[in-house]
């Protein structure tokens, strides 16, 4: 037993020797190269002394100051995950932040999915459906014929299509001096009056289609002639008033 404890005594002292020697030598390496770092630095011109005290600030002040803002800003971005510019925002520092301008329009953009999602336009009003006793609206060749023959014809076409479920339109209404010319220059002679005279040329006449006989004897209720009975019967006009 004794021994071994003298054994372990003596363990412990010869390691605890080793250590100190092991550190005496490291703190000896340490003063040496700082001793022999302070001679370097002796050695140096002043310019190169300028450079390396720059170096050391740089180092020391610059480079910190530099990357605070990315530690604190890596935190934001961790807080502030949701908008798309977070990270690259808060890496600027509080004080770089613009108080106005794009940027700040770039964040509102990022955050408008918190919003609430924009109305889809409204569907175009249908219009109601038109009266099933009503003939199509009348849309061809009814420019600068005269208010009231349009009127009296548009009633009796609609009788028409009421009884006979026909549409009768316009084929031929207003027609200009150079159209009645033309008109008068390709028919045959009888067929069209000449340029000048045409109840066409001032908007008073309408020649309708789909005609036939049966048509024409409601004409009066409407106060509607056909003048050229048997040349051209689907001419109509209005009847003036005696
Ligand atoms: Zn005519």
């Amino acid at each position: 037993m004794d021994s071994d404890i003298s054994g372990f005594k003596r363990y412990v002292s010869t390691t605890c020797k080793v250590i100190k020697n092991k550190m005496s030598t490291y703190l000896e390496l340490a003063v040496l190269s700082t001793k022999d770092l302070q001679r370097r630095i002796k050695k140096l011109s002043k310019r190169q002394r300028d450079y390396l005290f720059q170096g050391l600030v740089l180092s020391v002040l610059v480079l910190p100051m530099i990357s605070i803002p990315f530690i604190t800003g890596g935190a934001g971005a961790r807080a502030n995950t949701k908008t798309a510019t977070g990270k690259s925002l808060s890496s600027i520092s509080a004080k770089q932040r613009p108080t106005s301008g794009p940027s700040r329009g770039v964040v509102r953009t990022a955050v408008a999915p918190q919003q609430p999602a924009p109305v889809p336009p409204a569907p175009a009003p249908v219009p109601p459906p038109r009266d099933p006793n009503l003939p199509p609206v009348l849309t061809q060749n009814t420019q600068n014929i005269n208010p009231v023959l349009l009127k009296r014809f548009d009633a009796f076409r609609t009788l028409i299509f009421q009884r006979y479920r026909v549409v009768l339109e316009i084929k031929s209404g207003w027609r200009s001096y150079q159209e009645q010319a033309q008109l008068y220059a390709t028919l045959p002679r009888g067929r069209a009056n000449p340029p000048g005279i045409s109840q066409h040329e001032f908007g008073n006449a309408i020649d309708y289609t789909n005609f036939s006989p049966t048509y024409n004897q409601y004409l009066g209720q409407f106060g509607l002639k056909a003048p050229y009975r048997g040349k051209e019967n689907w001419h109509i006009e209005i009847v003036e008033p005696h």
